[in-house]
């Protein structure tokens, strides 16, 4: 038969056992918890690409040329309210006349 204090030893000891099986086992095997299926929150994690929106922003200050390359264009509008078209300073936007 145990006395108290073995028997307190003994828990100790396994407390100390389980402490040292929960850090070395149990918390991997949380971590690599297959993702569940039919998961509610999947629209969180989708990504939707504006292709086309990002297309027309990176046409919106260039012209396309009839060897399939592109120029820059100067993005001032005229007069009639047309865009300008024509050759922009630098990396500005804009041609001498409406920067
Ligand atoms: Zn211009």
């Amino acid at each position: 038969m145990q006395t108290k204090s073995q028997t307190k030893a003994y828990r100790e000891n396994v407390a100390r056992l389980l402490a040292k099986y929960n850090g070395a086992v149990l918390e991997p095997v949380i971590y690599t918890e297959p993702v569940k299926k039919n998961n509610t929150k999947k629209e969180e994690y989708s990504v939707e690409i504006d292709f086309d929106g990002a297309s027309r922003a990176w046409l919106a200050n260039k012209q396309k040329l009839s060897d399939a390359t592109y120029k820059y264009i100067c993005l001032g509008k005229t007069k009639t309210g047309d865009i300008c078209k024509r050759k922009p300073i630098g990396h500005t936007d804009y041609c001498a006349c409406h920067k």
